[in-house]
């Protein structure tokens, strides 16, 4: 488990003088999948996350009834690094690293958004394995986009320091029309 905590703060890509700080990590399951899998992160984006953690517990991930997005559409959303949670929900968000087992029918690979990297669209719940809940802080850096944030309001900042332009996708379709890439990519599991 500290190796699959070691490749989340890893893959923050977080610059020397900021300190990621674990508060917690809580184990949800200790299986190895038998079958090619993909380890990815899911950021809970709830006002009460411990109800949707218990849930997840409970009952397994669910189809949300509502498109996150309208482009890439229905399904539980995945990255294939922590830096989407961290710079769209903050670190104050618990984020759930899952193994995803590999399904080219059932899963979706795009352009992320916040890059580098991939974001993922998993339609068939039952191919996601929950590892664990981490709870974190990264200091430093969070108070300088609060600070940020007072001169230049919440919406700027997060606008300018977090997402690709479009135009820097690395699409050859999309990029040179200046449009954000919903363009899905084959094959689906692919080394980064
Ligand atoms: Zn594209």
């Amino acid at each position: 488990m500290q190796q699959t905590i070691d490749r989340f703060v890893h893959s923050l890509l977080l610059e020397p003088k900021f300190q990621f700080k674990l508060n917690y990590v809580e184990i949800l399951s200790f299986t190895i999948p038998k079958y090619n899998h993909r380890e990815l992160y899911h950021g809970i984006k709830d006002d009460n996350p411990d109800h949707v953690i218990d849930k997840i517990k409970n009952e397994g991930f669910r189809i949300p009834s509502r498109s996150g997005n309208k482009d890439r559409g229905r399904g539980i959303y995945f990255s294939s690094h922590g830096r989407y949670q961290y710079l769209w929900l903050n670190h104050i968000a618990p984020i759930m690293i899952c193994d995803v087992l590999e399904n080219e029918e059932s899963v979706k690979r795009y352009r992320s958004e916040i890059g580098p990297g991939y974001e993922f669209v998993v339609t068939d719940p039952k191919l996601i394995i929950p590892k664990c809940v981490v709870q974190y802080e990264v200091t430093e850096d969070w108070k300088e986009l609060e600070e940020a944030e007072e001169t230049e309001g919440p919406e700027e900042v997060q606008n300018e320091s977090v997402y690709t332009p479009p135009g820097e996708f690395g699409c050859p379709v999309c990029d040179p029309v200046f449009t954000r890439c919903d363009c899905e990519l084959l094959p689906t599991f692919e080394k980064d």
